[in-house]
């Protein structure tokens, strides 16, 4: 059959997505893009933000107006179950809803219209996100949810409890991965911090980092979704000292105190600069999000944000510009108009490409990022990356197998070879 497959969820539905899409063609069907034709539709959603669901409500309206009226639509994510109770939706053979967290396998058995069980190992499976072939970089969810109120966020009307992959089945996989030729892994989650208060009754990140650290063959660990505001002390001193964790992720949103005290993010900039302080002490890359255009933002908080990531020189992954919406808190404030929005976040972007470079630039010389693999290969140009960067090479220049290591640093490559190297942020 030919599936159309479409994902606006976020990193955990990327990787479902992901699964999904590779379980489909193992199992003989095909992929395609052609939605009006298409034999099955597969649609994740996402209740992100107010701007989201809307999109999503039309998006799944779009995709069962124009699909072929006898291919069946199957409406997945977040907002799966909302969507079930709209009108277009109702009482609709053609249209399926499959409201589970894990969608892959209860979409797989619809299609092939089997009775087939998401095994402890398949979930664990769809919860990583190959980075690269021969999965050498894997992203692993390790959490979901999040317990903390952010102003601007959806737990406000999207509430999630916490739930932590298991302790010991996720480090066996992961082992087992490790074995099997992974050398970088990204920890995710929604807010990682948290991991382990539901099962565990207390948050043990930095238990799970310790001992997935002694696999000798494991060369990277980057710690993506890290607050402040729930730091805890055993957690920063594993951060900090384990010399794998090359890259911790520490979402900042704004530098300006007045701003992060109505955002409710529970810390200043004070205690985070403390957090990136201890870690950048031990060479680690600390990177971040910002928002830009939350209400009653003026220059001066644009500012206080510029200044701080360039002289802390942390590298910026995004800036999400704030979107309104009635169901959250900070609706409440003194809105900024669109074009005001627009130009903060503007002003902030083109600052942060400089910064961003120089970060980068400084990393390249960081004694980590001197080990790289091989990731792919095109006609002319050989792909490589490590814990920091992806970036490319000419063939001719460094011929080299997939999964192959080069000890050098990219910049040395450059200098031996007397040639250009393309080097791509990651994301
Ligand atoms: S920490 Fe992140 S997920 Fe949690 S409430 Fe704040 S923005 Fe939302």
């Amino acid at each position: 059959m030919n599936v159309f497959v479409l994902n606006d969820g976020c990193v955990r539905e990327d990787a479902l997505t992901q699964n999904l899409k590779n379980r489909l063609k193992v199992e003989n069907h095909t992929i395609t893009t052609d939605y009006k034709n298409a034999d099955i539709l597969v649609y994740t959603t996402c209740a992100g933000t107010g701007r989201c669901i809307e999109a999503c409500v039309e998006m799944s309206y779009f995709l069962q107006y124009c699909k072929k009226k006898t291919s069946p639509l199957i409406i997945t994510g977040c907002l799966a179950e909302l969507i079930g109770k709209l009108d277009f939706v109702k009482n609709r053979d053609d249209i399926k809803i499959i409201a589970k967290k894990d969608f892959v396998v209860p979409v797989t058995n619809y299609i092939n219209e089997e009775n087939k069980k998401t095994t402890k190992k398949l979930s664990l499976e769809h919860a990583t996100k190959r980075l690269c072939s021969q999965d050498i970089h894997i992203q692993f969810m390790l959490e979901d949810g999040c317990t903390n109120k952010c102003s601007f966020c959806k737990t406000h009307y999207y509430p999630k409890k916490v739930e932590s992959a298991n302790y010991i089945d996720s480090l066996n996989y992961l082992k087992e991965k490790i074995s099997n030729g992974t050398r970088i892994i990204t920890l995710s989650g929604e807010n990682l911090t948290l991991y382990g208060i539901d099962q565990y009754k207390k948050p043990i990140l930095h238990k799970f980092i310790h001992e997935l650290a002694q696999e000798e063959d494991l060369n990277y660990i980057i710690v993506n979704e890290i607050t402040a505001q729930n730091m805890y002390p055993e957690l920063l001193e594993e951060l900090v000292r384990n010399k794998k964790v090359v890259q911790v992720s520490l979402q900042l949103e704004s530098a300006s105190d007045k701003l992060l005290t109505a955002m409710n993010r529970g810390h200043n900039l004070e205690k985070y600069d403390y957090i990136v302080k201890k870690l950048q002490e031990q060479g680690k890359i600390v990177d971040t999000i910002l928002m830009t255009g939350f209400p009653t933002e003026t220059e001066e908080d644009l500012n206080k944000t510029i200044n701080y990531i360039k002289e802390r020189q942390i590298y910026v992954e995004g800036i999400s510009s704030y979107e309104d919406f009635y169901a959250i808190p900070s609706h409440t404030l003194e809105q900024l108009s669109e074009s005001e929005k627009k130009r903060h976040l503007m002003i902030v972007g083109q600052a942060i490409k400089s910064s961003n470079y120089e970060v980068l630039e400084r990393a390249m010389s960081y004694p980590f990022t001197n080990l790289s693999y091989v990731i792919g290969h095109d006609e002319k140009r050989v792909y490589l990356a490590n814990s920091m960067t992806h970036y490319s090479i000419k063939k001719n220049l460094y011929e080299l197998p997939l999964g192959a290591v080069v000890e050098e640093a990219p910049k040395r490559i450059v200098k031996r070879l007397g040639s250009k190297i393309n080097y791509q942020y990651r994301y």
